[in-house]
């Protein structure tokens, strides 16, 4: 007779403890005051996918190859634009294949001040490929990175959002300054490495700051742009406002084959200048507010 693995409610209690205290939050990292008096942090970040969100799935679809194009053809620019007219500095998390696809546009990204992290060899999802393999993808995109951009990244986004049992120790070991792929706050937390405080910062995201999950289509799936751009202005403002009377952090997901067409863009925009109208926003790149929340906490 073979062992059988055991189903979720035959675990013993030693099982899911240990799953769940994998990768916790920790120290809460929200400080006491933001740099010259702000009242909340903003954190603008594009995830530069392009071509890699049909290749990652082994897919050979021209169309869909073509949406990732646009990206670069037209997202890319449409958003350096806007954020040097605006004055503002983003973070940009790149696939080491976007990289190598376009590193022109990647040294433009670099040369305008903004900041370069990590997100994946092809977009692959983490918990799909072997520890061994999984490390390796990370550290060759972290390489890949710093000989095209000149720039090594501090920094990383998992692809999807998707965290393995490993990926906490493989960021450790590529001696990160920060994730910013997991959920457990608003505000930047220290991430707790199976107990052990790792004095990694944690900048936190939500797929309800996400553009993707509101606009995404695919014309052979049920799925389909279901909410009107004012609403998703709506929900990005809202979770602005909540960040500014909190003394928080916003940060904000896009993606340049998604946020930029002709009848969205404006909610960049249009968010932006409601940002700016408050007043004492700071808009800073990840890496800058993670060295920030750092050092004020002492970490
Ligand atoms: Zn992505």
């Amino acid at each position: 007779m073979t062992d059988l693995p055991l189903e979720p409610w035959q675990w013993p209690e030693e099982t899911w403890r240990a799953k769940v205290d994998r990768v916790r939050a920790g120290r809460n990292l929200k400080p006491k005051a933001w740099p010259n008096g702000a009242r909340c942090a903003v954190a603008l970040s594009f995830d530069v996918d392009h071509e890699t969100n049909e290749l990652r799935d082994g897919g050979k679809s021209v169309g869909r190859l073509s949406w990732g194009q646009y990206g670069n053809r037209v997202g890319m620019p449409r958003i350096l634009s806007l954020l040097a007219k605006e004055d503002i500095q983003a973070s940009f998390f790149v696939p080491a294949v976007t990289a190598l696809l376009y590193p022109d546009e990647q040294r433009r990204v670099v040369a305008e001040g903004h900041e370069i992290g990590l997100h994946g060899w092809i977009h692959e999802v983490n918990t799909a490929v072997p520890p061994a393999n999984e490390r390796d993808l990370h550290l060759r995109s972290a390489d890949t990175l710093e000989k095209v951009t000149g720039v090594r990244p501090v920094g990383m986004r998992t692809p999807s959002w998707d965290f393995s049992e490993v990926t906490l120790a493989i960021e450790r070991e590529l001696g990160l300054l920060y994730d910013s792929s997991l959920f457990a706050d608003d505000d930047p937390y220290e991430l707790i490495d199976k107990g052990e405080a790792t004095g990694m910062v944690e900048l936190p995201v939500e797929w309800i700051r996400d553009d993707a999950v509101y606009f995404n289509m695919n014309r052979f799936q049920a799925l389909r742009p279901y909410t009107a751009p004012e609403t998703v202005f709506d929900i990005f403002r809202r979770e602005f406002d909540g960040a500014y009377e909190d003394g928080g952090l916003f940060l904000l997901t896009m993606h340049p084959h998604i946020i930029t067409y002709r009848s969205r863009i404006w909610i960049l925009e249009e968010l932006i200048r409601h940002a700016k109208a408050k007043g004492n926003v700071w808009f800073a790149s990840h890496a800058e507010i993670a060295r920030y929340v750092k050092a004020q906490s002492g970490l």
